[in-house]
């Protein structure tokens, strides 16, 4: 890639570090982006770096956002008694997009991971753990149905059971390995319809 010059190469090897981008895409948004007026490509930077500094973790359900509270757990009219435990801030995205689930959320960020060396401490389990001593009546296990995320769940089972609070699962309707984000609203509502007591 020499022939683009230095500045141009680092920017397509920046670009083409990102998920989903590949060496031709990068390309094609590096020359984008230099044929930008420069004020909007200082805004893109801006944001990208306010984006970055802003955004940390609800201190509630530990998902991603930029206030201390996030907005599903501000909201006083979600019953605060459900929690639904997923992996990521994308599949609670999922499961709210289907606007059918009222109760809360806990997100994992992460799901336990032996192959990786990612154990339960590497996830916001701890954080699950307090939340459970307040008043909560059911916890939705709602991590992928993918090895990882079944070994988090039975984990998670196990260390809740002692504490009396009613634990489901939801359905095993999301396909084997199925990443929740990509799976359609139906599929995600017949899953949590259908969700079984451990
Ligand atoms: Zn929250």
């Amino acid at each position: 890639m020499e022939y683009f010059g230095n500045q141009i190469s680092a920017l397509i090897e920046e670009l083409s570090s990102l998920p989903g981008i590949g060496n031709k895409s990068a390309q094609r948004l590096a020359f984008h982006i230099i044929n930008m007026p420069s004020e909007k490509v200082e805004k893109l930077a801006k944001t990208l770096v306010e984006a970055r500094t802003k955004v940390r973790y609800c201190k509630e359900c530990q998902t991603i956002t930029d206030e201390e509270l996030c907005p599903i757990c501000a909201n006083e009219q979600r019953n605060h008694q459900t929690i639904m435990v997923v992996e990521n801030s994308r599949d609670l995205a999922a499961y709210e997009k289907t606007g059918a689930y009222q109760g809360v959320y806990h997100v994992l960020q992460g799901a336990i991971s032996p192959s990786l060396g990612i154990g339960p401490a590497d996830i916001k389990l701890k954080e699950l753990m307090v939340r459970l001593q307040g008043d909560v009546n059911e916890l939705i296990i709602a991590t992928n149905s993918s090895l990882e995320g079944e070994t988090t769940a039975m984990y998670i089972s196990k260390l809740v059971k002692p504490t009396g609070i009613k634990i489901t699962r939801i359905a095993s309707g999301v396909p084997v390995g199925g990443d929740l984000e990509y799976i359609d609203e139906v599929t995600l509502l017949r899953a949590l319809e259908g969700r079984i007591e451990l």
